[in-house]
């Protein structure tokens, strides 16, 4: 599927960066322009894979905007149009669908994403999709409710809104902070894999993927995720039918950007491997689980022919909003805001308690 990427934040300027990055190194060529838009001016020096854009100079003077995402919000609006002029000529006629990127509990990316999918969904045709990184449970309770507003707004605006937890992908023991360069290379990887698997060599292969069924898995809209897992394939298919049921199994149950969301709408398996490896009969059992453990009665299911000693499943989710996860996310979300307001209204009343009089 070929892509145009925006990331909007640090997070999504970086994440955004590596997708471009393993794209490139790959060969894949599915990206077809990638720009990161942010109000930190330090945040976009850093990154070298992606052309990069200024905005809320005027208020922020490229300091960034904080944790404040309703300010985020308001540069973005106001500076829409240089974006949407900085994205002249990268979301070329060849790009099926655009991405927006970004970390849902900061500031720029927490309110400006929101308002750049709902520009983009006014200048172009092609599905807008957003890629939202949610806070882990240890972060903080202004990236809690911050990331909460932004998903409930990104989620009305977007196509789909494909949503990595930070706590899902980063190895054990690691703290969030430590592993996001783990989390962001895992990231690249997954969604770089899917990305491309719309783009399989013609020819090769008995069912490669194509793009339309990548975008008629997320058409179901709401929240979506992915899941991904590889093992050691042996030369012959016929001995890696229960290597394909068993890396399906993992990439949905211990794999998936957002645990625990295993119901959904609709569903695409992508296996991943050298053709000769991939066995038919085992696809097809792995797909024909996956319809029982989501509930779906829409499981599509292709092959991506790679190089490789290994076989790999990757699995798109479309419509998981109703899974225990989002819920118990959400109500996270709406603690920290209450918690917040109290803390304020505390503060404010410090001041008001008359058993301390004024001076004068
Ligand atoms: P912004 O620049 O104001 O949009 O805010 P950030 O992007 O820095 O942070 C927003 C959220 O993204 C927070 O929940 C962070 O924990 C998370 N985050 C920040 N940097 C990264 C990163 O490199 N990778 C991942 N996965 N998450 C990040």
């Amino acid at each position: 599927m070929k892509v145009a990427l925006i990331g909007v934040g640090q997070a999504g300027g970086k994440v955004t960066e590596r997708l471009a990055r393993f794209d490139a190194n790959m060969g894949f060529g599915a990206v077809q322009g990638a720009l990161a838009v942010n109000s930190a001016k330090a945040d976009l020096q850093s990154l070298e894979y992606v052309d990069t854009q200024l905005i809320g100079a005027d208020r922020v003077n490229g300091h960034g905007v904080g944790g404040d995402n309703e300010l985020g919000t308001e540069v973005m609006q106001s500076d829409i149009q240089q974006v949407l002029g900085a994205l002249d000529g990268r979301v070329t006629s060849s790009a099926e669908a655009i991405f927006v990127v970004a970390g849902l509990g900061g500031g720029t990316g927490s309110g400006g994403a929101p308002v750049l999918v709902h520009h983009l969904q006014q200048v172009h045709d092609v599905p807008v999709y957003a890629l939202g990184i949610l806070p882990g449970r240890n972060e903080g309770a202004l990236y809690q409710a911050n990331a909460g507003r932004s998903l409930k707004t990104i989620i009305r605006e977007a196509d789909s809104t494909l949503l990595v937890d930070n706590d899902a992908w980063h190895a054990q023991g690691e703290s969030v902070e430590g592993a996001f360069e783990t989390i962001n290379e895992r990231i690249a990887k997954r969604v770089g894999l899917l990305f491309a698997s719309g783009e399989a060599v013609e020819g090769v292969g008995e069912s490669v993927v194509d793009s339309s069924e990548v975008i008629n898995t997320l058409r179901a809209g709401g929240i979506a995720a992915l899941g991904y897992a590889t093992e050691i394939a042996s030369e012959d298919s016929a001995e890696n039918i229960r290597t394909a049921m068993s890396v399906s199994r993992q990439a949905l149950l211990t794999g998936t950007s957002l645990p625990e969301a295993t119901t959904a709408d609709s569903a695409l398996l992508v296996i991943a491997g050298d053709p000769d490896r991939i066995p038919r009969k085992g696809v097809e059992r792995a797909r024909r689980w996956l319809e029982d453990e989501t509930g779906s009665m829409q499981v599509r299911g292709g092959d991506f022919p790679l190089e490789s000693d290994r076989l790999g499943a990757l699995v798109l989710l479309g419509g998981v909003e109703r899974s225990d996860r989002i819920q118990e996310f959400m109500e996270r979300a709406r603690e920290a805001k209450r918690k917040q307001e109290t803390e304020q209204a505390d503060h404010a009343d410090q001041f008001t308690d008359d058993r301390l009089e004024n001076l004068f």
